[in-house]
């Protein structure tokens, strides 16, 4: 008889989450049962509730990165490397399942984060499915899903800190293509900007400096590595530019990232780059409408590279991995500042809307 399992939906956009009961699924061989230690309520979960994504299958069971321990496994489960992984071991698994390899995303152009038939825990899955979220007591993994194990050093309440924000900020380090000695820009000191303060830092960075607020994450964004804080409440657009050209000599940053999901803060960014400059757009993950920009100006006079940076691969899950247990000393814990039950999720995700803590977590046996 399988054991109930209990679990936090979202039903559809603007209603309250709600807790339900699941039964423990019968697993295929190559499945497996995660024991979920913590999850995340992150940016996505409150574009989720207020119904800005397009193509999500309500209800859901939000939570799409999730550690814990291996609670069941059917048959062998490996993890990328071939190495065994059994019951109690403690893991996280890449929320990107069911990419085809195939198509021409996967293929010819290696974009596969655009690949047309992949899915993403807490996201692109159904709760009619089961249990494909982490908000949950317990998360199915379905044979096939990348698991890793945790490195020793590697805390679940660190590792769950980094989370999401942190495989993002991977990928925008190695969009961002850094040279020894860069000045590079963060804008935004959500868990994402923190994120990637503190790994532009560790790639080398001659001097990082992050845009944002309120002062507390813009204190924990100097304890990861930042170099300079400027605060967005109480600069202008005008003043902001002016502080980030004194730090470089007037003549820009040579890399800016863009993580606070803002229309203006993409006008302001391609003002901050310098000329043969880089530009990464990392937080426009939901339409926030248009940008105005001089093309002139902006980007063809001063031979400036914008990319773009969508959602994350393995090899960015794998290298968080590494990074967290390298820079294992670094206050990621603290990124996730307040931790919540199933039934106080409505609370967490209020307060995460509200932009009042850079992360909630979520542990769904408190
Ligand atoms: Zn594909
Ligand atoms: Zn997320």
């Amino acid at each position: 008889m399988s054991r109930a399992v209990l679990a936090a939906v979202m039903p559809a956009p603007h209603r309250p989450v709600e807790i339900r009961e699941f039964r423990e699924p019968e697993l295929p061989p190559g499945g497996a049962l995660l024991r979920t230690a913590l999850s995340e309520v992150c940016g996505t979960d409150v574009h989720l509730w207020h119904g800005r994504l397009s193509g999500v299958p309500y209800p859901i069971i939000p939570g799409h990165v999730t550690t814990g321990t291996l609670d069941q496994i059917r048959g062998d489960l490996h993890d990328v490397a071939g190495d065994v992984l059994r019951e109690g071991d403690r893991v996280a698994f890449f929320d990107v399942h069911r990419t085809c390899g195939r198509c021409l995303a996967c293929t010819a152009h290696r974009t596969p984060t655009r690949c047309p038939s992949r899915r993403v825990y807490g996201i692109t899955d159904s709760a009619t499915e089961g249990l494909f979220g982490g908000w949950s007591q317990k998360v199915y993994l379905e044979p096939g899903v990348i698991v890793a194990k945790l490195p020793a050093a590697v805390a679940f309440d660190a590792y769950i800190g980094g989370g999401c924000g942190l495989l993002t900020s991977v990928h925008i380090i190695e969009r961002a293509k850094l040279s020894l000695g860069d000045t590079v820009v963060v804008q935004g000191a959500g868990a994402v900007g923190i994120s990637t303060a503190a790994l532009a830092r560790r790639s080398g960075a001659g001097k990082v400096i992050v845009i944002g607020g309120p002062g507390d994450r813009l204190a924990l964004a100097g304890r990861m590595g930042a170099d300079a804080v400027i605060d967005l409440d109480t600069t202008t657009p005008a003043e902001r530019l002016e502080r980030v050209l004194a730090h470089t000599g007037g003549l820009g940053a040579d890399v800016v990232v863009e993580a606070a999901g803002s229309a203006r803060a993409f006008e302001e960014g391609v003002r901050m780059a310098r000329n043969g400059g880089a530009y990464v757009i990392a937080g426009h993950y939901t339409n926030v409408g248009d940008s105005t920009i001089n093309a002139h100006e902006h980007i063809n006079r001063k031979h400036l590279d914008i990319r773009g940076c969508w959602g994350s691969e393995v090899g960015h899950f794998l290298r968080a991995l590494r990074a967290l247990e390298r820079h294992a000393d670094l206050p990621w814990a603290a990124i996730g500042a307040k931790t919540f039950g199933l039934s106080a999720i409505n609370e967490a995700l209020e307060i995460a809307g509200a932009l009042k803590i850079p992360k909630a977590l979520v542990d769904p046996w408190q």
